[in-house]
């Protein structure tokens, strides 16, 4: 009996979390690595840690979010655990998403419920996101030389999206990756909460990334994040 309601609750929490990472190896092109992307060694052998410990989490590296032809890309730092990792989809199921999608949604970047689930049905409109780093590294923390290595597909995604007027870089990883993405010279956009920069036709607009710890210490505060995306709307009327 135990074990019979044990699998029905694993295959419950499965279809609730969406798609385990089989399902995308069909996704897997030059902007999304397979499942079992094997470029860095620390961070495949935690994603096979943590298959061990959660196989009904999603576990792989997390695709983008929303339509390749978005004229807006928000580019995150990397998975959260129980967050992108466990559900498959950037930014859904932990504190993080709940401010950012709250503001999409205010600011009509998306539509629909967010409920923290990647069936909630939440669209995401002339936008789009992604991770500078596709797979959740352990205390959130990737290192450079895993920074550098996924990057390829961070190139990958600007490439496809032909559309692209703006980009909304959370936190300084997620800045700096871009920045070396687009080959800018450093001093050619620093970082900063709120500041702006021009790269040939893209508009860049930094912000501090909205994680708990950050909003929890002050340093973002939901005013300060809306204030950003203000600016994006105003920029992409
Ligand atoms: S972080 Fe990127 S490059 Fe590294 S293993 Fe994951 S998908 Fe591959």
């Amino acid at each position: 009996m135990t074990k019979t309601s044990t699998t029905e609750d694993k295959t419950k929490e499965s279809r609730r979390l969406g798609a385990g990472p089989a399902a995308f190896a069909a996704v897997h092109s030059d902007s999304e690595p397979g499942p079992d992307c094997p470029l860095c060694p620390r961070l495949k052998d935690y994603r096979d840690a943590n298959r061990q410990q959660h196989p009904h989490w999603f576990n792989a590296p997390v695709p983008a979010f929303g339509p390749a032809d978005a004229r807006l890309l928000i580019v995150g730092l990397a998975p959260g655990l129980q967050g992108a990792n466990r559900t498959g989809r950037p930014f859904t199921g932990d504190y993080a998403g709940d401010l950012l999608y709250g503001t999409l949604i205010e600011f009509g970047f998306a539509r629909g419920p967010y409920e923290a689930r990647p069936d909630d049905g939440l669209t995401l409109l002339d936008c789009r996101i992604g991770n500078a780093v596709r797979c959740v590294p352990p205390l959130n923390k990737p290192l450079p030389a895993e920074i550098n290595t996924c990057r390829t597909f961070l190139n990958a995604t600007l490439d496809e999206m032909k559309n692209l007027r703006a980009i909304v870089m959370l936190g300084r990883v997620s800045h700096d990756s871009t920045v070396k993405a687009l080959r800018l010279r450093a001093t050619q956009a620093p970082f900063a909460h709120g500041a702006e920069a021009q790269a040939g036709p893209l508009r860049l607009f930094d912000s501090y990334h909205c994680s708990r710890y950050n909003t929890n210490t002050g340093r973002l505060t939901p005013q300060m994040f809306r204030d950003v995306f203000a600016r994006v709307r105003d920029y992409l009327a």
